[in-house]
């Protein structure tokens, strides 16, 4: 039997930062082919996106198929000085696992596969159980999910029923419960002004003053209140680049990053428009700048 707390350690070794596999998808591949699953690994690629393998494991043929959704793609951790453990380490302290993905969501993973495991050992189930696993949750979500549910499609493969296995509760298990998913946009501000002397700057036109009003102006008023079955949206600034070494240039050039989950009072139409508003009215005169906008999700 395998133990769900020495699986999730194993799992968080791999360090699968998206959109490299890490060892993840070869591990729980092999834990579960051990259980009697048939595996089948998915690699997609698409151009201008990194390649991303996927895995999708079925135990039994039978209909219902009962399906887990999740991922073992991590985001990347950051500095590692600001963490106190190393964050592929799984280290246990005071009876808390700590590492990146111990909550989103490889803990998730094996605790389902210790489950179906315990199970199996007790009956056969009526149906099948499946897992969607993929490796590309946290990046440019290309390459995963959805091009696995093409190929189900294509090889007859039909899912009755689906579990995502995010982190949702705040606090305890079967707090609660989702009925549906926030929208996700990122958007790209490219702000133009005309680089000089700090000595001189009437001869210039200083970008990075520019993307300070405009990204104030983007964060000064709530979004919403939120909405009947979902929390409120929320605009988060990625990063502020200027990339500006030295200290008497003018920069004639910033650039900032933003990420917004929305809720069902919002589209991503509707959201593209109001941040041409905002920026529009914030610039000030004379202005120029390029919005890039990517849509992840709708909500739905
Ligand atoms: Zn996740």
């Amino acid at each position: 039997m395998h133990d769900a707390v020495a699986l999730a350690r194993d799992l968080i070794r791999c360090p699968s930062v998206t959109p490299i596999e890490g060892g993840a998808l070869d591990l729980l591949q092999s834990t579960l082919e051990g259980m009697g699953f048939t595996c089948h690994r998915l690699p997609f690629s698409a151009e201008g996106t990194p390649d991303v393998d996927n895995l999708y494991a079925r135990y039994g043929t039978a209909r219902p198929n009962f399906c887990f959704a999740g991922h073992t793609d991590v985001v990347p951790t950051g500095p590692t000085e600001s963490w106190s453990v190393d964050p592929f380490a799984a280290e246990i302290r005071d009876g808390v696992l700590y590492g990146r993905g111990a909550t989103d969501m490889k803990s998730a993973i094996a605790a389902f596969v210790v489950a179906v495991q315990r199970m199996l050992r007790d009956k056969t189930p009526e149906g099948s159980i499946s897992l969607l696993i993929t490796g590309d949750e946290e990046g440019p979500s290309v390459n995963g999910t959805k091009k696995m549910l093409q190929w189900l499609t294509e090889n007859d493969e039909d899912i009755d029923i689906c579990i995502v296995g995010e982190p949702t509760n705040p606090t305890r298990l079967g707090e609660m419960m989702k009925i549906g998913r926030r929208g996700s946009m990122n958007g790209w501000l490219t702000v133009r002004g005309e680089q000089g002397h700090t000595a001189y700057p009437h001869l210039a036109d200083n970008a990075a003053h520019r993307i300070v009003d405009m990204l104030r102006a983007l964060t000064a008023e709530p979004l919403d209140e939120g909405s009947d079955h979902f929390q409120p949206s929320t605009l988060q600034i990625s990063t502020i680049d200027v990339g500006n070494p030295t200290t008497n240039v003018i920069p004639g050039e910033a650039r900032a990053t933003f990420n917004i989950r929305f809720n069902d009072l919002h589209s991503s139409a509707k959201l593209t428009e109001w941040l041409h508003k905002v920026f529009d009215a914030s610039i000030g005169d004379g202005g120029k700048y390029d919005l890039h906008i990517e849509v992840m999700a709708n909500p739905s």
